[in-house]
């Protein structure tokens, strides 16, 4: 079904509440798909409002995806990847109620990169990427889910950057997971 959009976002969000809701629904992907980043910033650099600096992935990875002879386990992966990517835009029109068109393209352009290696063209490719899409935007629906990309964002619009460690951090907190405290840490 077609989402019906007027072309205004809500009232009063500013773009960088918008970028920090993006950049958070990477991050809360990333989380929950175990996928391991450098840093979140809503620091805005050449050609980009605010990013998820990942690890690039090795030599070998490459090669099988693009020789097509990929295991399972570097197939998922890859089907992570994507739905990272889709999880910014999201998580976007969650917050917003519709997608940032300016954000959206080089995730979009990234996703159908990655998602030709495993499903081609075509008809084919448009339902796989379909089907990511909706991995992503059922991760988004889950409110725990969503708690922890508010609790990400809001600390992004304060901090502007986070680290992986930082955003685990919040991540679990949002979960009620108690952090893992060193005894003489506990102490204190
Ligand atoms: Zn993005």
């Amino acid at each position: 079904m077609k989402q019906k959009t007027d072309g205004q976002s809500k009232k009063g969000i500013t773009q960088l509440e918008r970028t920090a809701y993006h950049e958070a629904g990477h991050v809360m992907a990333h989380f929950r798909l175990h996928v391991v980043f450098r840093y979140v910033t809503i620091i805005p650099a050449e050609g980009f409002l605010g990013c998820v600096r990942t690890y690039p992935h090795g030599r070998k990875f490459r090669e099988h995806i693009e020789n097509g002879d990929y295991t399972l386990r570097e197939r998922d992966r890859l089907e992570n990847d994507i739905v990272i990517y889709f999880a910014g835009n999201e998580a976007e029109k969650k917050y917003c109620g519709r997608y940032n068109h300016q954000g959206a393209t080089s995730d979009r352009h990234n996703s159908i990169d990655l998602a030709g290696y495993i499903a081609g063209e075509g008809e084919a490719l448009e339902a796989y990427l379909r089907w990511l899409r909706l991995r992503a935007r059922d991760l988004i629906a889950n409110s725990l889910n969503w708690k922890a990309v508010q609790m990400v964002a809001e600390a992004l619009l304060e901090r502007k950057t986070l680290t992986h460690e930082e955003g685990r951090m919040i991540f679990d907190k949002a979960y009620g997971i108690e952090p893992f405290l060193f005894p003489s840490e506990a102490q204190k």
